[in-house]
């Protein structure tokens, strides 16, 4: 029995694929809303070509399909249309699913899966049978590659929702994704205004700013797209100063995997510290001044 793929990012893909080959199944790579060609290289037995319409439109006929030719797994990667595929075709199967996966392995049969849950505060194990379906975050196996054999099948495209437009939107500021030094900022700071004094912090050090949640969607001192966090940016910078953030454990969740946690917190008591690999206990009003003068002298 197969297991069935479907990514819409191609590195998600072959990982997926390594997962397959390491368990001894076919792995079968669903070409829906992306060319089977781009998929080559990904090293999986077959590419099946279903259609270039968005691949949510062909998860009532996906699910009749891999009911028919009975799969072992659906893993999709953890993307925003994974997860979306994932759940309408378990849901139209009447499958078990598993979401947001970061570990998978096979077990006499069924699937021993982990999962965080809690926003990160716990790590959960679960058994899959087999028939079920999984989303898979990006990073747990090594990516194979290889060229597949393409096959084409029609399925039906279910045209109900029609997309009407797509465009692009217009990010302001610095792209937090690929920064390796954060200046952050929580609602310890009193006004607005202040962002200038943090600003400052983060151009001495040469870092992007970000900042909390409240920060962005509460007081919108900030856009949203600068919030960190579970349901924010999840960031991986080498240094992330966290100044007058209370670090609740969402918070944190998004800088798990940063090398460096630096915290700046009038309350000795805030989480903050317990992520943070240096703090400081004081207002950030005097601490942030100091540590640009002293920035600025040492250049
Ligand atoms: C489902 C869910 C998802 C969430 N997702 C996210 C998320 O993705 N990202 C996120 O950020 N939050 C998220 N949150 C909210 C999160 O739980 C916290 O409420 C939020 O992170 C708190 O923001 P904060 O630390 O800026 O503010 P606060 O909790 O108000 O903390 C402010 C901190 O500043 C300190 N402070 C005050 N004055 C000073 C001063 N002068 N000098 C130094 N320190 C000072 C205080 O001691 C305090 O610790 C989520 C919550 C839920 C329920």
């Amino acid at each position: 029995m197969a297991i069935y793929i479907y990514s819409d990012r191609k590195s998600l893909a072959a990982e997926l694929v390594a997962f397959a080959k390491q368990e001894g199944k076919e792995s079968v790579i669903l070409a829906m809303g992306t060319p089977a060609e781009d998929f080559q290289g990904c090293g999986a037995d077959k590419i099946l070509e279903i259609g270039s319409g968005p691949a949510e439109n062909y998860s009532k006929a996906l699910a009749d399909y891999l009911k028919k030719h009975t799969m072992e797994l659906l893993l999709a990667g953890a993307t925003l249309r994974g997860r979306d595929v994932a759940a309408r075709v378990a849901g139209y199967m009447k499958a078990p699913l598993c979401a947001d996966v970061h570990s998978i392995i096979g077990d006499a049969g069924d699937y021993i899966i982990e999962r965080m849950m809690y926003g990160g505060a716990v790590n959960s194990r679960q058994k899959l049978p087999s028939g079920g379906v999984a989303t898979v975050s990006s990073g747990c196996f090594e990516a194979t590659s290889g060229q597949s054999v393409v096959e084409t099948i029609s399925l039906k495209e279910d045209l109900r929702v029609q997309l009407l437009s797509c465009e692009p939107v217009v990010r302001s500021g610095e792209d937090l994704s690929n920064a390796t030094r954060v200046v952050s900022v929580g609602q310890g700071l009193k006004q607005q205004e202040d962002l200038a004094l943090i600003r400052q912090l983060a151009d001495a050090m040469g870092a992007a700013l970000a900042c909390s949640r409240g920060v962005a969607e509460e007081r919108r001192w900030l856009p949203v797209e600068k919030y960190v966090g579970i349901s924010g940016n999840i960031l991986s910078p080498s240094v992330y100063l966290a100044c007058g953030i209370s670090g609740q454990i969402q918070h944190i969740y998004g800088v798990r995997d940063a090398k460096i946690i630096v915290g700046i917190n009038n309350n000795e008591q805030a989480p903050i510290f317990a992520a943070s690999d240096y703090g400081i206990v004081g207002d950030l009003y005097e601490v942030v001044p100091a540590l640009i003068a002293e920035l600025q002298r040492s250049l």
